[in-house]
């Protein structure tokens, strides 16, 4: 088959991950032709499945699957409410940690958050990776996206108008191609993109096991001279062994006698593994695409950014891209982008890369078998049991201080509007599933109305007074959420004007 058999689509995906299959969803549901082209033929996988398949979700992640309907949709969601949920620790409860150092919900002060309203979503859950990428399939699906599996991206071409994509034998057209592609994306590799960072300290082991004599190891997570080991439940294991990552890239089968050599010497005890079911090994490599654009080609997810699951965000991280780039790359297809509103899903994203890798590099540099390192830990610890050590950790881990730098004319420009529930009925939240901005007016003022009518359909007016406005009277949202434009009194017209005309045409 040629490339002449099939239509010319909107955007191709490679890879229907979580961020590809969001990402399609996000250009979909702005009126845009999507093909994902998905290397697997079967979409299930035991390492997607609990509890190899845990993922958690920081708070900017649970206000995007609210913001578009999906949150509810999650089963896991609902059975569990919070990583590490134990009713009887209470105060006590682990809420996240860093470096294997738990931070205790008692001890964080969520009333230093002055922005979040008693009505917005959870900070942290847990989601399991099977459930949400079903959950995001049907979605896409549902809104007409194409999904081929089984069709790995070998290659592609672009020239000023457009791609052409191989998958093997054949050939697909479109105008944009997004590499969502993962960690060894072959769209990163073959566009041109310099994938620049740090080498790795450990080769990190996810394993089912049968042990013969589990009384061995202790409960929990544990630190130990030489690395890590957790049994999250009897049978599942994690490990770091800080081994400069050699194992991992050795590409050698990981065999039971290798797991127990690893978790024998981690674990400092003779304990036996008598089967071994599954395993997988990852590192904290960290990199990062210089740039997410080269002409018609993007990155997002893990194709842009890699690091160590510790802490657990590239998830997060990678769905927070779809979220920004969905509605600036729907709006240059639909030629309703102003001048450089494509390059700020750069501007935007990469920083917040930056901050996660770097996030990523202290646990492990906390966590090396050294005095130095030890020595550190200790201090880290000391601090994350007081109060504002540990709000500040829950801050960082739950994705509470993520903001870009849009210009400060308001507290709150750059960033995720607060879930505002308005007098007549519905939230904030609730009235973004359509994916358009939305101009907030708690005062009902008729300037504001003729400012929105200016965008036509981009722009959505929505009046009526909150029953928390943090004293705000107006405020400009953009599709993904974030707050483009605030006023606590008089509204600035002018003002309210330029932020509009900077990222609607
Ligand atoms: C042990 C572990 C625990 C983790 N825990 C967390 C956590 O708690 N929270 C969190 O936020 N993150 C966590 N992560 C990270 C998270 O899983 C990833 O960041 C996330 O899956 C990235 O999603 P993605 O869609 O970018 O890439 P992927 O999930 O890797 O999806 C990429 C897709 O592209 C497909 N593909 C690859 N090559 C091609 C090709 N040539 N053509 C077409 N398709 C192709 C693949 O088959 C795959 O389906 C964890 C990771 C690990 C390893």
């Amino acid at each position: 088959m040629t490339a002449q058999n099939h239509p010319t689509y909107d955007v191709i995906i490679s890879g229907a991950g979580p961020v590809g299959l969001f990402l399609a969803c996000e250009l979909a549901l702005a009126k845009c032709s999507v093909l994902i082209l998905e290397k697997a033929e079967d979409p299930h996988s035991t390492l997607k499945q609990l509890p190899f398949g845990i993922r958690g979700l920081s708070a900017p992640t649970i206000e995007t699957l609210y913001r578009r309907g999906l949150l509810n949709k999650l089963e896991i969601h609902k059975r569990v409410k919070n990583p590490h949920q134990n009713a009887k620790q209470g105060a006590q409860r682990q809420v996240g940690h860093f470096a294997g150092i738990p931070f205790l919900e008692g001890n964080v002060d969520t009333s230093q958050w002055t922005y979040r309203l008693p009505g917005s979503t959870e900070t942290s859950l847990i989601s399991e990776m099977q459930e949400l990428e079903t959950v995001l399939t049907s979605r896409a699906e549902a809104l007409g996206v194409k999904i081929n599996r089984g069709f790995a991206i070998t290659g592609f071409n672009q020239t000023d108008d457009g791609v052409t994509v191989q998958s093997g034998n054949q050939s697909f057209q479109s105008t944009w191609l997004v590499g969502c592609d993962g960690s060894r994306s072959i769209v990163r590799k073959l566009g041109g993109f310099e994938f620049a960072g740090t080498e790795p300290e450990f080769t990190g082991y996810t394993a089912k096991v049968d042990i013969a004599d589990p009384e061995k190891l202790s409960p929990g997570r544990n630190v130990t001279p030489t690395g890590m080991y957790l049994q999250s439940q009897p049978g599942y294991l994690q490990i770091q062994d800080f081994d400069g990552g050699a194992f991992h890239s050795s590409e050698k089968p990981i065999t039971l006698e290798h797991v127990q050599e690893v978790l024998r010497r981690v674990s400092n005890t003779d304990v036996t593994i008598s089967a071994l079911h599954i395993a997988t090994t990852w590192t904290d490599r960290a990199r990062q695409a210089t740039t997410y654009r080269n002409g018609r080609i993007l990155l997002a997810g893990d194709a842009a950014h890699i690091h160590a699951p510790l802490g657990g965000q590239g998830l997060n991280l990678g769905l927070g891209d779809a979220m920004n780039l969905g509605w600036k790359l729907a709006a240059t297809i639909r030629e309703k982008a102003p001048e450089g509103l494509l390059d700020s899903y750069y501007t935007e994203r990469h920083p917040v890369g930056i901050q996660v890798l770097d996030w990523s590099r202290a646990q492990a540099a906390i966590m090396k078998p050294n005095p130095a390192a030890h020595a550190l830990y200790a201090i880290i610890r000391d601090l994350m049991n007081t109060r504002d050590g540990a709000t500040y950790f829950a801050g960082r881990v739950w994705g509470i201080f993520t903001h870009y730098d849009l210009g400060n004319s308001h507290p709150l420009t750059g960033h995720s509007v607060p879930n505002f529930e308005l007098e007549e009925g519905a939230t904030i939240g609730e009235l973004m599933r359509d994916g358009l901005a939305i101009l907030l007016d708690f005062n009902t003022d008729a300037s504001l109305r003729t400012v929105a009518d200016e965008y036509g359909d981009q722009l959505k007016y929505i009046s009526g007074p909150a029953k928390d406005q943090l004293g705000l009277s107006a405020v400009l949202i953009r599709p993904d959420g974030i707050i483009a434009w605030a006023s606590s009194g008089k509204p600035d017209y002018s003002e309210l004007r330029s932020a509009a005309a900077r990222w609607f045409a």
